[in-house]
């Protein structure tokens, strides 16, 4: 597997708070990474850097082997707070907008929506959808692009139990489809779900990387379980 995002070192300093204190991390091409830690931990800090929103104080990190660019960026998509959509447009024509701003043919909105389960309800006003409906609007924008990779911040902060499922079901849809996806989340439960990799971070600094498939060997479900719920 070939590394798509590569961090080193990577800090971000508010005055004496310590966001994020020296993160190195690799994160390779096919995987679905969770970045796991509570509030304040560094999560949404570490997104909005590699994202080029929030400016590092120290460290560097590449983008598919490059220095971020506007290139590299074209073949990521994020999500990293509720997008803003009209409520009186449809989601068809919440997306065609979309599709004018990133210069995407319109052709691609009809297969976005089916693949988020939304092609029922495509011609329905934005504000007549559940919450979960919306937050799978959102990730048919990020995918208009058709991205390798995808990037999440808290991607069912909430919702109900059946909105939760279904995004995580999605995820994992996405995923088989060949994307990487990155996902930051407080949810232990969550990363076991949906994750094949992920990371620990408390206080700003990575206290563990490794594979899904190892929590609850030796100590690490204790330390994980502890910190994130
Ligand atoms: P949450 O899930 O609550 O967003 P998080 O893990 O994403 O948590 P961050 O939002 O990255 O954490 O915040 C990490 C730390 O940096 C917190 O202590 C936060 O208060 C602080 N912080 C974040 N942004 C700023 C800012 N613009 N100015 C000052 N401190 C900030």
């Amino acid at each position: 597997m070939d590394t798509v995002l590569s961090i080193k070192n990577l800090s971000k300093h508010y005055g004496k708070i310590k966001a994020l204190d020296g993160l190195s991390l690799d994160i390779k091409r096919g995987s679905v990474f969770g970045i796991l830690g509570p509030n304040g931990s560094g999560k949404t800090t570490t997104l909005g850097m590699v994202l080029d929103v929030i400016n590092p104080t120290s460290g560097l990190f590449e983008w598919f082997g490059q220095k971020s660019s506007s290139a590299t960026r074209k073949r990521i998509g994020a999500i990293l707070e509720h997008p803003i959509f009209y409520p009186y447009l449809t989601g068809v024509e919440n997306l065609m907008i979309v599709c004018d701003i990133k210069g995407v043919p319109y052709s691609r909105v009809d297969e976005v929506l089916e693949q988020v389960s939304l092609g029922e309800r495509k011609d329905s006003k934005f504000k007549t959808y559940s919450l979960g409906m919306k937050q799978r609007l959102s990730i048919a924008s990020a995918l208009l692009c058709d991205p390798e990779v995808m990037i999440l911040d808290e991607p069912t902060n909430g919702l109900d139990p059946q909105g939760i499922a279904e995004i995580r079901e999605l995820i994992i849809e996405i995923a088989n489809s060949g994307k990487t996806i990155i996902i930051a989340s407080h949810l232990l439960d969550e990363v076991q779900k949906v994750c094949t990799h992920f990371c620990v971070l408390q206080r700003g600094r990575l206290i563990h990387n490794g594979l899904v498939e190892d929590v609850g060997k030796g100590s690490l479900s204790v330390e994980v379980k502890a910190d994130a719920e």
